[in-house]
């Protein structure tokens, strides 16, 4: 059997899928000057092949099939198994309608095609519901898939054979960009873990499966793997939550460690599972990048939403710890939570500076189907073309802030931590006290000037 794994980039915007907001998918169509340079550096870096898709390769291949992966072609193949996403499901379907018009069986996985069947339904002969694992073993022994598939969520991740690459997808140019941690040019995902067992009501990452992990030693089998094939890979953990058991991380950098496995890495998680002691284990390793979830400075409002706040304190010591380090931080920020008013999205904008991480990326509150948070704000949601659920679009009616307002807020938040002077010493991780002082005396006229264009285009500056 020849099978079309079809991954096909968007043509709007800058669209990641894949593992990205649990599925769904994210889409930046750059509104200023800012996001648009953000834009233009993500295009490059943050599109990585996906590791859904690579998974079914690697059971694909076990049981002899020929497998082909696809960013937009058609060659010929029995079947085509088509990566959904939300932001991008109408062009995802109409490549679908051509494929079945030429005579290919076609079906979709991921969580937008789980949760969201019907949006794909008349464009598909079968829906993979649930992680595609188990739905696709039945295919590989010969099971014909038809109308919607459960698939059982695979409890031992480790039984599982390591995700196949296509070495064209994963070999691109890669450079070093000064300051950055992942290299010019992406790097290869891999999840040592599913799922999140935190309880964050707006978060989709939860919803199609518990939390599992894979054991340390099948982890580093892959590691292995990956080194032999790749020269120096650069590898990207795509579990929400990394370092959820810190002697299992512990252990993985060990293990990196005494292998002598040539890697460098990233890995996003919550900045309340990790220490000094951990961090230094992780660089030692290979460890260049992180990412983690700040989302606002009031924990009142966190506590509202389902997440536990971390204290102000170990932001401050973990991020002080990444820069003398020399390891990149990205922290994450959500505006417009249900008790988010102007003042508090301010001073959310402001500890962001603050905190002096390396890079910051600023999203709207998204209600996502599937979540808590849709339960609740559903009957508010006011738009009703699923593309814009993008993270950058107000799609509900916020009982204090206007979708104007929102999207005013969104482009401070830009404008305000990337246009500031002291931004270069955090994106060059500068330590010296004296001279990060001197930086932020500079940022005191640049501050009034956006108060300035804040108050010319809305009456009201972005300050608490
Ligand atoms: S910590 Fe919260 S936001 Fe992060 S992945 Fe887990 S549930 Fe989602």
């Amino acid at each position: 059997m020849r099978v079309l794994l079809v991954d096909l980039p968007a043509r709007d915007g800058i669209v990641s899928k894949d593992t990205v907001v649990g599925g769904y998918g994210s889409r930046l169509l750059p509104f200023s000057r800012v996001t648009t340079v953000i834009g233009a550096l993500k295009r490059r870096m943050h599109d990585v092949p996906s590791v859904q898709l690579a998974y079914i390769a690697g059971i694909l291949a076990q049981y002899g099939h020929d497998v082909v992966w696809s960013r937009g072609e058609t060659p010929p193949a029995d079947i085509a198994i088509v990566l959904s996403s939300l932001v991008d499901h109408k062009h995802e379907a109409a490549w679908a309608d051509e494929a079945r018009a030429r005579g290919i069986r076609t079906g979709f996985v991921g969580l937008t095609a789980s949760k969201m069947p019907e949006l794909f339904r008349d464009h598909a002969d079968f829906l993979i519901m649930g992680e595609p694992e188990a739905a696709v073993q039945r295919l590989a022994r010969g099971a014909e898939l038809q109308g919607d598939c459960v698939s059982e969520a695979i409890d031992d991740l480790d039984a599982l054979p390591f995700p196949r690459w296509e070495f064209s997808l994963t070999a691109r140019p890669r450079f070093a960009l000064p300051g950055a941690g992942r290299p010019y040019g992406g790097g290869i995902p891999l999840l040592a873990s599913r799922g999140c067992p935190e309880f964050c009501t707006y978060c989709p990452h939860r919803i199609l499966a518990g939390y599992r992990a894979r054991s340390v030693g099948n982890i580093l089998e892959e590691l292995e793997a990956l080194c032999r094939g790749f020269k120096r890979p650069y590898v990207i953990f795509r579990d929400p939550l990394f370092s959820v058991d810190r002697d299992r991380a512990m252990a993985l950098a060990d293990g990196i460690r005494s292998r002598g496995l040539d890697l460098r890495f990233e890995c996003e998680t919550r900045i309340d599972r990790l220490d000094p002691e951990l961090l230094d284990a992780l660089h030692g390793a290979g460890l260049r990048a992180m990412s983690f979830g700040v989302e606002s400075v009031s924990g009142d409002i966190l506590k509202k939403v389902g997440r536990r706040p971390t204290p102000e304190a170990q932001h401050r010591l973990i991020i002080n710890h990444c820069r003398q380090k020399g390891i990149a931080t990205a922290a994450f920020y959500v505006l417009g939570f249900p008790h988010d008013d102007w003042a508090s999205i301010a001073a959310t904008i402001d500890y962001s500076i603050d905190l002096g991480s390396s890079a910051a990326q600023f999203k709207l509150l998204t209600p996502y189907p599937g979540t808590p948070l849709w339960k609740q704000l559903g009957p508010k949601v006011f738009e009703k073309d699923w593309q814009k659920f993008d993270g950058f679009t107000p799609t509900f009616e916020h009982p204090s802030l206007s979708a104007r307002e929102l999207k005013f807020l969104l482009g401070a938040a830009y404008t305000r931590f990337y246009m500031r002077p002291s931004w270069l010493a955090d994106w060059g991780r500068v330590c010296t006290p004296a001279a990060r002082q001197a930086f932020h005396r500079m940022d005191v006229p640049v501050a009034r000037r956006h108060a300035r264009e804040e108050l010319s285009l809305m009456r009201r500056a972005v300050t608490c």
